[in-house]
């Protein structure tokens, strides 16, 4: 998985985020993979090799979470 730099974070977020609810980059969300509160402005992206991009917990890599493990 490579880490991939996004420029506009919540352009990026309203392509790619799976679910109609919208979620804004000043939201605070519980990650239940890390048990932390995060930032959703934090998050990481990561690209596996067929090319999947993985919109990631901020406190990837050591959180395997992704954003629907987000509540
Ligand atoms: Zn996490």
């Amino acid at each position: 998985m490579i880490e991939l730099m996004i420029k506009d974070k919540q352009k990026y977020l309203d392509e790619n985020y799976p679910f109609a609810e919208k979620i804004e980059l000043t939201d605070i969300k519980e990650c239940i993979h890390c048990g932390q509160n995060i930032q959703v402005s934090k998050y990481k992206v990561y690209k596996d090799k067929s090319g999947f991009e993985f919109i990631c917990c901020p406190n990837a890599p050591k959180c395997n979470g992704t954003l629907i493990d987000w509540i």
